[in-house]
């Protein structure tokens, strides 16, 4: 087989919001595309119109603007092995279809709802298969001509794939290995349904990873029971040359006890699982996000990324960059991943720290809009750098640990412990020298500040700093005092120490 270049893809159904399991398999597979040079398909698989849920594939879309992954072809971005909707396709899956049914590796079943039932009745663990499908109502039980009057009266009916039995099927995965089952376990699955001329999930599946030349099968656990078929349906076609690499990921488990991470998780332990908040249009419930509850995109691929797989040290901290360089596919564990949700607080924290004040500084805009605040962007920036060293899991937190920035305390109470310790009997006569003295400054920098209050404190004997802060904040919070008067200004500092001093006296 000659080297191909690697195309791999992530190929959600329209369902409802995207799982952020979903989410970590989109972002193995971009790393894997990326470290190969390789190319990243976004197919949208809405062939069951009946979970079809409208909104949902531009909520992925957004998912991933938000996120910062982009894809290269696919649904919204174009490319020459469209259309990348599998509703769009339906020709071409009729024909596929078609040449199955020629090359007799599939067959048409006329049984209805009824008659399958009926069969499920009578004998227990019924399994449509070659132990079956000689008593069912099929091409193959049937004589010809009886099926072509069927066919002719416009009888609806399946096509079903003919498994042969009693076949070891190898399905080599890049992180299980070679995962084999007997073919007698399998059923002789749908493929495709005459009353909405529609294929099912596996053909139109195994289909498209064959036309958009597809070369590495990256999802979820879920899926690996389907890959013995869909190794099936590669040779029937006669494509076992160019049949993917699987790599079934492994599953996210709930953070506390067994099982599959699950949406009540998430709501019982009070962490998003979506990407962003959830309008479902059926019930009108909301579900949260992860982009509304505060986290920043680059702490969540970060988190996500070590869900399943790390680089083999303790590194923990990674730009999408160096997740590309280090990611190996075939290190991922197959044991399912422990969803620590808390340990995506902790990557939220140290992404503030990290991330540039100038970007960080819109998102604490919104939180000041919502508190009546308006500020220019670069005093919100500055707030945003004196604050932000605070262990804040998200920058919504930093609203009560800085409010004073914008408003300035009203009244002064002595029932605060801080006031209480640090407005003593000179207190008021201390404060007024100080202000006397602030006023008489042209420069009002940090470093102007600093050199006289400091020069002064000195000389005089005084320690002006708490009761300074009382007098700006009204409490004993906030960042440095040079800091805070240079950021408030002359006017505004003067005006909150003489209150002080009339209120308190
Ligand atoms: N449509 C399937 C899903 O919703 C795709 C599974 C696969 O990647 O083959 O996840």
């Amino acid at each position: 087989m000659s080297e191909r270049k690697v195309r791999v893809r992530f190929a959600p159904s329209p369902t409802g919001p995207l799982h952020i399991g979903g989410v970590r398999t989109a972002l193995y597979n971009y790393l894997f595309a990326r470290q190969h040079g390789g190319e990243f398909i976004f197919r949208i698989e809405d062939t069951d119109s009946n979970r079809f849920v409208p909104g949902a594939e531009e909520y992925i879309l957004e998912s991933f603007r938000w996120l910062g992954i982009p894809f290269d072809e696919g649904v919204g971005f174009g490319g020459s092995h469209g259309p990348y909707r599998q509703s769009e396709r339906r020709a071409i899956y009729k024909e596929y279809v078609g040449r199955l049914l020629d090359s007799g590796k599939a067959y048409l079943a006329f049984d209805t709802p009824e008659e399958l039932e009926a069969k499920r009745k009578e004998i227990p663990n019924f399994q449509y298969d070659a132990s079956t499908r000689g008593m069912m109502r099929n091409s193959l039980s049937l004589p010809a001509d009886e099926v072509e009057k069927l066919r002719e009266e416009g009888a609806q009916y399946v096509v079903r794939f003919k498994v042969e039995p009693g076949e070891d099927v190898h399905v080599h995965d890049l992180i299980r290995g070679d995962v084999v089952i007997n073919s007698s376990i399998l059923d002789d699955k749908v493929l495709y349904k005459s009353s909405d001329e529609l294929p099912t999930y596996h053909l139109a599946n195994i289909v498209d990873d064959h036309l958009m030349e597809v070369t590495h099968v990256i999802r979820g656990e879920e899926w690996l029971p389907s890959a013995p078929l869909h190794v099936l349906l590669y040779r029937a076609f006669g494509w076992e040359d160019t049949m993917p690499r699987f790599a079934h990921l492994p599953l996210l488990l709930k953070p506390d006890g067994k099982g599959k991470l699950s949406k009540r998780d998430g709501d019982r332990l009070g962490f998003p699982v979506f990407p962003l908040e959830w309008h479902d249009p059926k019930t009108g419930e909301v579900s949260s996000g992860y982009r509304e509850s505060g986290y920043l995109p680059a702490a969540v691929l970060n988190f996500l990324a070590l869900l399943g797989w790390n680089p083999g040290t303790d590194q923990e901290i990674m730009s999408l960059d160096e997740m590309v360089r280090l990611f190996d596919i075939a290190k991922c564990s197959k044991a399912g991943a422990k969803f620590d949700y808390v340990k995506g607080l902790w990557f939220n924290r140290e992404y503030i720290q990290m991330t540039d004040n100038g970007e960080l500084a819109p998102v604490f805009d919104k939180v000041l809009r919502e508190n009546g605040i308006e500020a220019p962007m670069e005093r919100v920036e500055a707030v945003v750098g004196m604050m932000k060293m605070k262990k804040i899991n998200f920058i919504k937190e930093l609203w009560p640990l800085c409010d004073f920035f914008f408003i300035a305390p009203e009244t002064y109470s002595r029932e605060d412990k801080f006031v209480r310790k640090n407005w003593t009997e000179s207190t008021a006569a201390d404060l007024t020298e100080l202000a006397a003295l602030l006023e008489s400054l042209d420069d009002f920098s940090v470093e102007a500040l600093k050199s006289a209050v400091d020069h002064w404190a000195e000389t005089q004997g005084k320690k002006p700093w708490n009761p300074w802060r009382v007098a700006l904040v009204g409490t004993g919070k906030g960042p440095d005092m040079y800091e805070l008067a240079a950021f408030l200004g002359k006017e505004e500092t003067l005006r909150r120490m003489r209150k002080a001093v009339e209120i308190l006296g």
